[in-house]
């Protein structure tokens, strides 16, 4: 068992003892760690931001991206991205689904889900995005089994576990929001690949194209749960050229693409009604309302222009 991000992480925690410590959000089906790390740049910093990557084990350049952007808050000499660096304290949780992310380095390189065996049915003759597994995605509460095209068949690749929580990978995760939810003002997670911003609720309007497809009910989940204002997903590099095996010379300017984002988070805080703020999430079928898109559209500019992030 190697997890050589873990590793990287402590290093962080020993290099920048003031402004970094690691942290355990829980333990996988298999008992590995859900470890991240916590960054504090300024002393009164109240905050949070949330950054996770690799809930679908294939999905590797989330994971060199989440870790990227955690260097570059450290160590970037860009004045704009050291100020929202230190505006927020930043949790970036690279693995949440270790057992499976293990998983596609030793058996199976298109492994998606976690590493939960179902009692009822045996999917050990399926392999890929079908193997074993519950898909973390759709193993929270937030309309579960009604959204993002969740199965009730163990042997799919979306198969939303026997009830919300089934997994302890999900389990970790809610207990890491109860420590910070009450404070969270931005919570992205990355996924790949299609080359999209996409944003809640997945399961009301689709607002783009392949949303259902591609979009997870998790990062409604905390919308829901937390009213967190600011909630995206982007789905990285690329359009399905490589697909999950995208090649080591775009892993760079994947991250980059989407550390370009990270500056905007502040105006975003600070501009608009505060309506996303202060009101409960829309009920049903809000439409995509009007101040989201205009900070997508404002906001998130850089990262769809260089990217071409189709937005409708
Ligand atoms: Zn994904």
């Amino acid at each position: 068992m190697k997890l050589k991000v873990y590793a990287w992480l402590d290093s962080l925690a020993e290099l920048y003892p003031k402004n970094v410590t690691t942290f355990i959000a829980g333990y996988s089906h298999l008992g590995l760690p859900l470890k991240g790390i916590r960054i504090q740049l300024k002393e009164n910093a109240t905050r949070v931001a949330l950054i996770d990557s690799a809930i679908n084990a294939r999905e590797w350049i989330t994971v060199a991206t989440s870790t990227y952007i955690a260097n570059e808050l450290l160590t970037t000499k860009n004045e704009t991205l050291k100020a929202a660096a230190a505006e927020l304290i930043w949790y970036i949780l690279p693995i949440i689904n270790p057992d499976g992310y293990n998983y596609t380095f030793f058996v199976d390189r298109l492994h998606r889900k976690n590493m939960q065996v179902n009692d009822t049915v045996d999917c050990s003759s399926y392999t890929g995005s079908n193997g074993i597994g519950t898909d973390l995605n759709r193993n929270f509460p937030y309309q579960w089994m009604a959204s993002g095209g969740a199965s009730d068949w163990p042997c799919s690749k979306q198969y939303a576990g026997p009830y919300p929580f089934s997994s302890p990978e999900a389990r970790a995760f809610r207990s890491l929001l109860e420590g910070i939810g009450e404070n969270l003002q931005f919570y992205l997670t990355l996924h790949s690949y299609a080359q999209l911003v996409l944003f809640p609720y997945g399961h009301t309007v689709d607002p783009i194209d392949n949303y259902y497809e591609q979009v997870s009910i998790y990062d409604d989940w905390v919308k829901s749960a937390y009213q967190t204002r600011l909630v995206f997903c982007y789905e990285l590099r690329d359009t399905g050229t490589y697909g999950f095996l995208l090649p080591t010379d775009q892993i760079i300017p994947t991250a980059q693409e989407a550390l370009a984002s990270i500056p905007n988070v502040r105006p975003l805080q600070e501009q608009g009604s505060g309506r996303l703020l202060n009101s409960p999430p829309p009920k049903a079928a809000p439409g995509i309302s009007a101040d989201v898109e205009r900070l997508i559209y404002k906001g998130f500019h850089k990262i769809e222009q260089q990217n071409r992030i189709p937005l409708r």
